[in-house]
């Protein structure tokens, strides 16, 4: 797909402090913009069991625990103990708060 121009309203200081740490780590903020719509329109995540990357559009959620089960080894929060899955809540709270969804 060709690069299209997107114009965004975003806090002075935010633009700031982030145009400073892009250029710093070498990267350009359209490609970290880019990478987290992309993320927000279609997420994918990482197995915590198996390493596999799938989009949880593909996936099917575990009834008992609410997950997206891994398409490759099957594996949900069935699968860790209680502090695994407060490890990985809050993990996910931090995603939640970035992109103001739940569904990420
Ligand atoms: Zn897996
Ligand atoms: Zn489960």
């Amino acid at each position: 797909m060709p690069k299209r121009k997107l114009t965004l309203t975003i806090e002075g200081e935010t633009v700031e402090k982030a145009k400073e740490k892009a250029k710093a780590s070498g990267i350009s903020l359209s490609k970290i913009v880019e990478n987290v719509l992309s993320y927000y329109a279609d997420p994918a995540v990482y197995c915590f069991k198996c390493g596999h990357k799938f989009h949880v559009s593909e996936s099917n959620i575990c009834p008992r625990c609410g997950w997206y089960k891994c398409p490759k080894c099957g594996a949900c929060a069935c699968q860790l103990g209680e502090e695994g899955v407060r490890v990985a809540f809050y993990m996910r709270k931090t995603l939640m708060d970035i992109y103001s969804s739940t569904d990420v």
